[in-house]
């Protein structure tokens, strides 16, 4: 994987297939807003767990770093940047790639990926619907 970042949606095809595949696996993610006029941005690594039953996930450090070259977009940076600006982003407890509606365990939702303040459930499927 390349040392750079991306936001939410733009990481998840090419992270979560990986991460799927390898059991007990753990990711360090750069999610970062970008920052006008530089291609670098700020923002949290976010280090995520495979579970057998899920993706555990908590962010860990301040990062500022590269943008990934396809790995944005501007709805991804906006959904970020407004999460950040909300606070609370150490109660994140998973990374869900199953569909559902937004709720108040959701702490940053995206259309195919959702950061939430829930934890595993014991009964989720190892690969949720949803990762292509
Ligand atoms: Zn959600």
């Amino acid at each position: 994987m390349p040392p750079c970042s991306a936001d939410t949606e733009r990481a998840r095809h090419a992270y979560a297939e990986r991460l799927r595949q390898l059991a007990g696996a753990r990711l360090l993610l750069p999610l970062t807003v970008g920052v006008p006029g530089v291609n670098a941005g700020w923002g949290q690594m976010l280090l995520v767990t495979r579970l057998d039953q899920g993706y555990a996930a908590r962010f860990v450090s301040l990062v500022g770093i590269f943008h990934c070259t396809g790995a944005r977009s501007e709805d991804g940076d906006a959904r970020l940047a407004q999460a950040y600006a909300r606070a609370g982003m150490d109660t994140v407890r998973t990374v869900r790639c199953d569909a559902h509606p937004s709720d108040a365990g959701c702490w940053l939702h995206a259309p195919q990926v959702c950061l939430s303040t829930l934890a595993v459930p014991e009964d989720a499927p190892i690969a949720p619907a949803g990762i292509d």
